[in-house]
C-alpha cells in the first residue's frame, strides 16, 4: 500500500495530544515555559498529522511524486520534533531540579517558611528601603514558651505538629508582604514592612494571642496533670528601625533583647525596645 505509516502517524498524533494536554495541565511555576513550549510542539505535530491524514482522505497525495515528497517532509518532521521533545523534557527536569533546590535551600523543611539566610536577605532589602525613603519597618522575634516541656510531655512529633500550627497562626496574622523565618529551633523572626513601632506592636499582640489560642490534639502528664490538649503560647520581642545609623543586626539584636525581658516578665507577653 502506499500509505503504510497513515495508522501509524494517526496513533502518535493521538499519544502526542493527550502527553500536551497532560503537560498544559501540569504547567505549573516553575516548570511553565518548557513545559508549554513542549505542548506546543507535540500539538503542532498533532495538526500537522490530522492535515495530513485529512489530505490522504481527500486523495491529494495519490500522486507517487507528491506522496514520497510528503513522506520525506514527514519524517523529516518527525525527527525534528522528536528532538525539539527531548529538549522539552530535559528543560522541564532541569526547571524542576533548580526550583527544588532553591526552595531546599531557602526554606525549613518542617514549617514551609524562609529561613535565617533569606530572612535576613528581606530584612537586608527593606533596610535598603528604609535608608533610601525613610519608610519605617519592624522586626518581631517570636519564642515558644516552656517548648522543650512540650517535647517532653507530648513527644517530639506533638512538637513539630506544634511548631506548624504556630506557623499557620503566624500567617493568619501577618499581611502579605510581611516575611516569617523560621530563625532556629521554636524561634521565628518575622518582617513587618511599612510598620512603625505602635503597627508592629499591635502585630505582635494578634501574633501572641493567636499562638495562644491553638488547641491540638494530644495526651500527657503536664505539671503534674493529665491533659488530654496541647496548648502552647510564646513572648515576642519588637525592635523597629531607628533610622540610617541602624543595621539588620543591631535591630535583631534589640528584638531578642526586648524578648529576652518578655521572658523575665513572665512569658506569653510582648515587649519592645525602649
Ligand atoms: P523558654 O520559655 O525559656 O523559651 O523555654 P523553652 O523550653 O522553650 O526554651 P529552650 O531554648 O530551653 O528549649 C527549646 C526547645 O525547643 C528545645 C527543643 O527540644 C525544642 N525544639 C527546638 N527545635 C525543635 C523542633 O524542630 N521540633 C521539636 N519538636 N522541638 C524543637
Ligand atoms: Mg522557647
Ligand atoms: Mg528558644
Amino acid at each position: 500500500t502506499l500509505f503504510p505509516y497513515t495508522t501509524l502517524f494517526r496513533s502518535i498524533a493521538i499519544v502526542c495530544g493527550h502527553i500536551a494536554f497532560t503537560l498544559i495541565g501540569v504547567a505549573r511555576r516553575a516548570i511553565r515555559t518548557s513545559a508549554l513550549f513542549t505542548a506546543g510542539l507535540l500539538l503542532a505535530f498533532v495538526f500537522y498529522n490530522i492535515i495530513r491524514v485529512l489530505a490522504v482522505g481527500l486523495g491529494l497525495l495519490s500522486r507517487p511524486g507528491a506522496f514520497y515528497k510528503e513522506e520525506t517532509i514527514t519524517f523529516g518532521l518527525f525527527v525534528a520534533v522528536a528532538l525539539g521533545i527531548a529538549f522539552g523534557f530535559f528543560w522541564m527536569t532541569t526547571a524542576m531540579l533548580t526550583t527544588g533546590l532553591e526552595q531546599m535551600a531557602s526554606t525549613d523543611p518542617l514549617t514551609r517558611i524562609y529561613n535565617r539566610r533569606v530572612f535576613l536577605m528581606w530584612a537586608e532589602k527593606e533596610l535598603t528601603r528604609g535608608q533610601r525613603t525613610g519608610t519605617p519597618f519592624s522586626v518581631l522575634m517570636v519564642d515558644l514558651d516552656h517548648f522543650k516541656q512540650i517535647n517532653d510531655c507530648f513527644g517530639h512529633q506533638a512538637g513539630d505538629q506544634a511548631l506548624c500550627a504556630v506557623v499557620e497562626k503566624m500567617q493568619d496574622s501577618v499581611r502579605g508582604i510581611d516575611v516569617l523565618g523560621r530563625w532556629g529551633g521554636e524561634e521565628f523572626a518575622v518582617l513587618l514592612p511599612g510598620a512603625a513601632a505602635d503597627a508592629a506592636l499591635l502585630v505582635a499582640q494578634r501574633v501572641r494571642r493567636n499562638i495562644e489560642r491553638i488547641l491540638l490534639p494530644g495526651s500527657g502528664i503536664r505539671n503534674g496533670e493529665r491533659v488530654q490538649m496541647i496548648s502552647v503560647t510564646a513572648s515576642v520581642g519588637i525592635a523597629t528601625y531607628r533610622g540610617v545609623d541602624d543595621n539588620v543586626h543591631t535591630m535583631m539584636e534589640r528584638a531578642d533583647m526586648a524578648l529576652y525581658q518578655a521572658k523575665a516578665a513572665g512569658r506569653n507577653c510582648v515587649l519592645a525596645t525602649a
